[in-house]
C-alpha cells in the first residue's frame, strides 16, 4: 500500500545526506569532545564547533550562545527553570500564552514548588496572543515571559518582535519556543529580539535526540545537569556528537533551502485549502488565515469524529494528526485532558469539537499528487461517518 506522510509537525524523517554526515561520528570519528590532547579528541572538538557555528547561522546568533542539549524538550525545560532559578532574587513571576507546547507549561509548573507563580495569558479565536492581556499580567516581580513562535496544532505564528519589545520595555527577559518554525520559515533570533529561543533537529530533517537553546550573551541560567562542565558548564555530559554535527549539517542545508522548500509548501498548502473548501460542507479551519505555517492545514468538519477520520485515513496509507500533534497518546494525562485539546479549548472550539481535529502539516517531500489523492479519498470518509453519526 503506499503510504502519505502527513504529519510533519511532530516529526520528519532525517535527510540522508545528513545521515551520511553523521555516520562516522559513530565509528572512526568517535573521540570525545574533552580529550584534547589527542587526534580524536580534538578532531571530535573541532566538529562540535563547526556544528555550533552552523546552527548559529540558521538563527542569526553567535555559536557561543547555542547550547545544545538533547532536544527540545530539554531545551525548554533548561530555558524556564534555569532563568527562573538564576533570577529568583528578582522575583517568582512567569507568564506564559494559554497555548504553549507542554514542555513549557510543565517545567513551569513544576517551578511552583520553589515558590513561583505562573499567568497564562489567552489567546484570540485564531490563536494569536492578546497583547493587551499581556501587558496587563505583567508584575513587578515578572521574570520571564515565554511564548512559542508557532503553535504547532493550528500552525499560527505569534508576533514574537511585538512581544519582545513588551518584554525590553519591563526589563523582563523573554524565551520564545521556536520548534516549529526553525529550519521552516526564517528566523533570526537579532530582529525577532529573543532572550532564549528553543530549535529542534527532528522538526526540519534532523536527527531525533538533538536540539538547542539559544541564549543571548549575559544572560544567566542555572544548569538542570550538574557534572563534566561541557557546554560551558550549562549542559553537562559527554556531548552527542553524530546529533550534533547532524544538527549543523541540517541546519545548513535548511538554510540553503528554505526559499524553495517554502515555495513548494505554500502551493500544495493553497491546493490542498481550496480543494478541502470546495469538497467538504461544513468545515471549519483552524488557526490564522494568514500568519500560519506554509505547510499547515488544520481543521475539524460537522459530524465526523476526528479519531475516526484519521482510522479511515490510515486503512488508505495517509497519516496525519489529530489533537496536540506531539503528544495525544501519551501516558500520565487524565481523561479530561486527552478529550479535549488545550489549544482548540483556548481558541473557543466547543470541547466536544476539540477531539474531532485534524492537523495536516506538509514537508519538502509531499507532491501534487499526494494532496489530489487525499482530496479524491478524504469527502468519502466523511460522508461515509457522517452517515452513521448519530449527531447529523
Ligand atoms: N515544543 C514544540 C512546539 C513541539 O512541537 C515539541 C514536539 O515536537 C516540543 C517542544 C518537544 O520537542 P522534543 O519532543 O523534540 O523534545
Amino acid at each position: 500500500m503506499r503510504k502519505i506522510f502527513f504529519d510533519h509537525i511532530s516529526t520528519t524523517p532525517t535527510d540522508p545526506r545528513v545521515v551520511e554526515e553523521m555516520l562516522p561520528y559513530f565509528t572512526s570519528q568517535f573521540g570525545n569532545p574533552s580529550s584534547l590532547f589527542y587526534e580524536h579528541g580534538q578532531q571530535a572538538a573541532k566538529a562540535l564547533e563547526e556544528a555550533r557555528a552552523k546552527v548559529a547561522g540558521l538563527i542569526g546568533a553567535e555559536a557561543q550562545n547555542i547550547i545544545f542539549t538533547s532536544g527540545a524538550t530539554e531545551a525548554n525545560n533548561m530555558a524556564i527553570k534555569g532563568i527562573a532559578w538564576a533570577n529568583e532574587d528578582k522575583g517568582r513571576h512567569i507568564i506564559l500564552s494559554d497555548i504553549e507546547h507542554f514542555s513549557v507549561l510543565f517545567a513551569a509548573q513544576a517551578l511552583s514548588r520553589w515558590g513561583f507563580e505562573i499567568t497564562r495569558v489567552p489567546v484570540d479565536s485564531y490563536g494569536i496572543i492578546d497583547l493587551g492581556a499581556l501587558k496587563a499580567s505583567i508584575r513587578a516581580d515578572t521574570i520571564l515571559i515565554s511564548i512559542m513562535h508557532a503553535n504547532n496544532e493550528i500552525g499560527t505564528i505569534e508576533p514574537i518582535v511585538e512581544i519582545a519589545n513588551i518584554a525590553r520595555e519591563k526589563g523582563i527577559l523573554f524565551h520564545a519556543d521556536a520548534v516549529g518554525t526553525v529550519g521552516i520559515i526564517p528566523v533570526n533570533v537579532g530582529e525577532l529580539g529573543v532572550d532564549a529561543l528553543t530549535l529542534a533537529g527532528h522538526s526540519f530533517y534532523g536527527p531525533k535526540g538533538i536540539g538547542a537553546l539559544y541564549l543571548k550573551q549575559g544572560i544567566r541560567i542555572d544548569p538542570l545537569l550538574q557534572g563534566g562542565f561541557q557546554e560551558a558548564g550549562y549542559r553537562s555530559g559527554t556531548e552527542n556528537l553524530p546529533g550534533t554535527v547532524g544538527l549543523g549539517v541540517v541546519a545548513q542545508i535548511a538554510k540553503e533551502e528554505m526559499p524553495s522548500r517554502i515555495e513548494h509548501l505554500l502551493i500544495l498548502r493553497d491546493l490542498l485549502w481550496r480543494g478541502l473548501s470546495q469538497r467538504i460542507q461544513d468545515i471549519h479551519f483552524t488557526g490564522h488565515p494568514t500568519q500560519r505555517l506554509p505547510g499547515h492545514v488544520s481543521f475539524w468538519v460537522e459530524n465526523a469524529e476526528g479519531e475516526s477520520l484519521l482510522l479511515h485515513l490510515a486503512f488508505k496509507g495517509i497519516e496525519l494528526a489529530s489533537g496536540s500533534a506531539c503528544s495525544s497518546n501519551i501516558r500520565g494525562r487524565t481523561e479530561e485532558d486527552l478529550a479535549a485539546s488545550q489549544v482548540l479549548t483556548a481558541i473557543g472550539v466547543p470541547s466536544h469539537i476539540c477531539t474531532g481535529s485534524l492537523t495536516i502539516s506538509l514537508g519538502k517531500d509531499n507532491n501534487r499528487e499526494e494532496v489530489e489523492y487525499f482530496l479524491e479519498v478524504f469527502p468519502g470518509i466523511v460522508e461515509r461517518l457522517r452517515a452513521m453519526s448519530p449527531w447529523k
